[in-house]
C-alpha cells in the first residue's frame, strides 16, 4: 500500500496510508530512486537535504553519424573522454545503431551523470581506439609497418586490435586509398591517421537507457544518515536502505549490493 506522508508523532512514527494513520516505533524507507525532486517532497519535509537525481547508466546518442553503420563491431580497449571536463574511461566500447555504448560508455555516463546533465547531454566525445596508446606510439608502429611491410597494402595489414571493418572505416575517414602499399602513404595521411586513432571526435545528442538498465544519481543526502545505522539525523527512528539514499554505482550489480548491504545495516538496527 503506498505511503503518503509520514508523521512523526512523539516517539514514533506515523505512516499515513489509504487506510489511515498507522504507527510503528521504526520505519525503514526503501522506496528506490525518484527521477525528479517532487518524489522525495515527502522526505524532504520532514528536513532531509534531497541531492537533486538526474539519470545515471545510460549510452550517448550520435544520431545520423556513420560510425552507426558499423553498429555490433566491439574494441577490446577505447579511451572515451569527454571535451571540457576531466571525465575519462578506458574500457570495452560498443558501436551501437544509435551511438556509443559498452563498458567505456556506461561508466563514464556513471561517473559523469551530474556534469553530462548540465550539459544536457550535448558535448563531444573524444575516442581513443587503442585505449592509452600514445601519438608518438602509433606514429612508430606506423614507421614499423612500413618498414618492415612496405609492400602489403594498407587496407590488408592494420599493425592494431582493430576489427578489419572499423580500420576501413578509419582509412575512409582519412580518405587514404587503401589498397595503396604502406610504403606510399604520406606524410599528411599519416598524421591524419594518428589522430583519428588517437582522438577521434563525436559529437553527442542525448542518451539512452542501456537496455532500459538506469539508475538514479541522487536522493537522501548521504551527511543526514547516520552509517553505522541508516538511522535518519533528523528524525529518529527512522531509517533508509537502496536507492533512495544518494548511492549509485556503475554496472555489475554495485547497486543491487548497496541496496541489499544498507538494507541488511538498517534492518538489523531496527531490531535493537
Ligand atoms: C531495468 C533495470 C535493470 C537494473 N539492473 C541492475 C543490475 O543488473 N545490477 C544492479 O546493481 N542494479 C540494477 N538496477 C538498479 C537496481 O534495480 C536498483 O538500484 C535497486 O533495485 C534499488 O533497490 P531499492 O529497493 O532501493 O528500490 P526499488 O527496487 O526501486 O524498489 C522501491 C519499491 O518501493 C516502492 N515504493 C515507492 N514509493 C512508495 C511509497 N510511497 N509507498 C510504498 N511503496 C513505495 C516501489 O513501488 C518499489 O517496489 C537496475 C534497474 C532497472 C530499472
Amino acid at each position: 500500500e503506498p505511503v503518503r506522508e509520514i508523521i512523526p508523532v512523539g516517539n514514533v512514527i506515523g505512516l499515513h496510508l489509504k487506510s489511515g494513520l498507522e504507527k510503528f516505533s521504526k520505519v525503514i524507507v526503501t522506496t528506490g530512486g525518484q527521477p525528479k525532486l517532487d518524489g522525495f517532497k515527502w522526505l524532504s519535509d520532514l528536513g532531509h537535504n534531497i541531492v537533486e537525481p538526474v539519470p545515471s547508466l545510460f549510452t550517448f546518442n550520435m544520431p545520423k553519424n556513420p560510425i552507426t553503420k558499423l553498429m555490433g563491431l566491439s574494441v577490446p580497449n577505447a579511451t572515451v573522454r569527454v571535451q571540457g571536463s576531466k571525465l575519462m574511461q578506458s574500457e570495452p566500447l560498443l558501436i551501437t545503431h544509435w551511438g556509443m555504448s559498452g563498458p567505456a560508455v556506461l561508466k563514464t555516463s556513471a561517473w559523469g551523470a551530474r556534469v553530462l546533465h548540465e550539459l544536457n547531454y550535448q558535448f563531444v566525445a573524444h575516442i581513443n581506439w587503442l585505449g592509452d596508446v600514445k601519438d608518438h606510439e602509433v606514429r612508430e608502429l606506423i614507421q614499423e609497418v612500413q618498414s618492415a611491410s612496405p609492400k602489403k597494402q594498407i587496407k590488408n595489414l592494420c599493425p592494431f586490435e582493430l576489427p578489419q571493418r572499423l580500420w576501413d572505416f578509419h582509412l575512409e575517414q582519412c580518405e587514404i586509398i587503401s589498397d595503396k602499399p604502406w610504403a606510399e602513404l604520406s606524410k599528411k595521411h599519416i598524421n591524419k591517421l594518428i589522430e583519428v586513432l588517437t582522438n577521434d571526435q563525436y559529437s553527442v545528442s542525448g542518451k539512452t537507457t542501456f537496455k532500459e538498465e538506469f539508475v538514479t544519481a541522487g536522493g537522501i543526502d548521504l551527511a543526514d544518515v547516520d552509517f553505522n545505522t541508516m538511522e535518519s539525523r533528523k528524525v529518529p527512528g527512522l531509517f533508509f536502505a537502496g536507492e533512495v539514499l544518494n548511492i549509485d554505482g556503475v554496472t555489475g550489480g554495485f547497486n543491487f549490493q548497496a541496496a541489499w548491504t544498507t538494507g541488511f545495516i538498517a534492518g538489523k538496527h531496527c531490531l535493537i
